[in-house]
């Protein structure tokens, strides 16, 4: 599977967690934005860690919702 982070800009309050697990794939500004890609395992990690549940993520080729 290969899956794409999508930020909910509304949801993400900003401690930076997905950062700093992952700085190649989130950057945080005033919010998390995606900046690159990388293995599914370290975005999957990355989402579990969001204390606000703002990182989505789908699989590239279906659109399926894989997380949360
Ligand atoms: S871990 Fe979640 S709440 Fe924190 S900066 Fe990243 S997306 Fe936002």
């Amino acid at each position: 599977m290969n899956v794409v982070p999508l930020i909910d800009a509304t949801a993400c309050s900003a401690h930076g967690d997905c950062e700093d697990i992952a700085p190649e794939i989130f950057r945080l500004d005033d919010i998390a934005t995606v900046i690159g890609t990388g293995p599914d395992e370290l975005m999957l990690a990355a989402a579990q860690a969001c204390p606000s549940i703002a990182i989505r993520l789908v699989d590239r080729d279906s659109g399926r919702q894989v997380y949360p």
